[in-house]
């Protein structure tokens, strides 16, 4: 029998009323907090991922699904959505005025890389991507917008951490800072680091091999090496979470190593998710939409992964709630038809509620209903029919009591 491809799995019952509970969430806060949706196709050109990610990158080098098509385009499957929304912003010149602009976006991500526990190789993430301001006030209210989205969801035990990874122009003496310190401990480092040292020496310190991070001990500190507005900058972010009493704590040895993240980065873990504690990422990267043709314009932004916050908001608060609280079990023929013009209009009122069509008897329909979880079963006979009532069956406590028909839907909302 055919199954999904490994790596990949189908979404359905708790874990997709979760992802669609955090979306509609998502799309709440994020719209009351002036961002618009953007979708950008799966398929991007490769050349847009190696000039943004980065080809010393993990996820350019070894974890793309990339392919010729049948056109011989050279393609990728998207690992990350930053690079499509800012190759989407160029080419459709949405930047070119200045003007601040708010994105966000919902989607699947493609990534081959190694199995385990809450890591798959299509995943989702939820990103949110702010353009034009260079502010350390527009980080604190994309910031604000991110924690009023967990909150939303009842998220605890979450901590910020930051740091500032300072400007290209700040980054040389930094590196060469690393590499003469890496230099004096070679032998201590694997065979990835040596070629991060060449490539890009920030990435060395991202290295999750045990042995590297133990080699690490004493390392030269970015934040030594910031200039004086990367220092202003981030003295003054640090300054607003603590006015908005956002708590955080300072990580010097957080970097995205990528060339165009410029200052603020930062990370939000979760101590709920065990080993791949990493709920989301983000930070500045004012070079990126420059580097990828565009005009000079700042931004900051930060990515989540969907599938983690599903998981956890399944360990937090248990099963999703029932999509359908009632189910309408018609007995009869007569009750079948009522049964339909009732449910329409309960519809149309804005109720939740399933109809039994198969036209089963009662204990079969009332079976379905328990195994599903239905909290009442209305049910409706030739009596019902003729007093205008459903007797309505609370399948938790078993009662039953005599509903009148103009009744229902109060009830039901109750
Ligand atoms: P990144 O784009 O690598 O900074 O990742 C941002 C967030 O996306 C992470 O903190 C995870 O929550 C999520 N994520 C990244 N890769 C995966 C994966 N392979 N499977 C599930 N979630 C992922």
């Amino acid at each position: 029998m055919a199954q999904a491809v490994k790596g990949t799995r189908d979404l359905f019952g708790n874990e997709m009323k979760w992802f669609q509970k955090i979306e509609d969430t998502a799309r709440r806060v994020f719209a009351s907090h002036g961002y618009e949706e953007i979708r950008t196709p799966i398929l991007e050109e490769l050349e847009v991922f190696k000039r943004s990610v980065g080809e010393s990158s993990d996820i350019v080098n070894k974890e793309m699904y990339e392919f010729v098509d049948k056109g011989g385009r050279h393609v990728v499957m998207r690992p990350e959505n930053t690079a499509g929304v800012v190759r989407a912003m160029i080419q459709h010149k949405l930047l070119i005025n200045n003007d601040p602009r708010l994105l966000y976006y919902i989607g699947p991500m493609f990534r081959y890389e190694r199995m385990q526990a809450g890591r798959y190789r299509q995943f989702w993430q939820i990103g949110a991507e702010s353009f034009g301001v260079a502010s350390p006030e527009s980080e604190a209210e994309s910031l604000m917008m991110l924690f009023a989205f967990l909150r939303e969801l009842g998220l605890k035990h979450l901590s910020l951490s930051i740091n500032s990874v300072g400007t290209p122009e700040c980054r040389p003496a930094f590196h060469e800072a690393i590499r003469a310190f890496f230099q004096a401990r070679e032998a201590q480092f694997c065979e990835d680091c040596h070629r991060r040292i060449e490539t890009n020496p920030l990435r060395v310190l991202d290295c999750k091999v045990p042995g590297c991070q133990v080699a690490l001990e004493g390392h030269p500190l970015i934040t030594e090496f910031l200039d004086e507005a990367s220092q202003k900058h981030h003295d003054r972010l640090k300054a607003l979470l603590t006015a908005l009493d956002v708590p955080f704590e300072e990580n010097p040895r957080l970097v995205r190593g990528l060339d165009y993240y410029t200052r603020t980065a930062f990370e939000v873990l979760s101590s709920d998710l065990g080993a791949q504690s990493a709920l989301l990422g983000g930070g500045r990267y004012d070079g990126l939409v420059k580097h990828l043709g565009g005009p000079e314009v700042p931004a900051f932004g930060w990515a989540i992964g969907l599938d983690r916050l599903a998981m956890l908001m399944q360990q937090l608060h248990g099963d999703a709630p029932q999509s359908a609280p009632a189910l309408l079990i018609p007995l009869g023929d007569a009750a079948a038809l009522k049964a339909l013009t009732l449910a329409r209009d309960w519809w149309r009122m804005g109720l939740t509620l399933q109809l039994e069509t198969r036209g089963v008897n009662l204990k079969k329909a009332l079976t379905s209903a328990n195994r599903q979880g239905t909290r009442f079963a209305l049910l409706l006979g030739d009596g019902e029919l003729e007093k205008g009532i459903v007797a309505a069956k609370d399948l938790q406590t078993g009662t039953q009591e005599e509903w009148p028909l103009n009744e229902v839907a109060s009830r039901l909302r109750e």
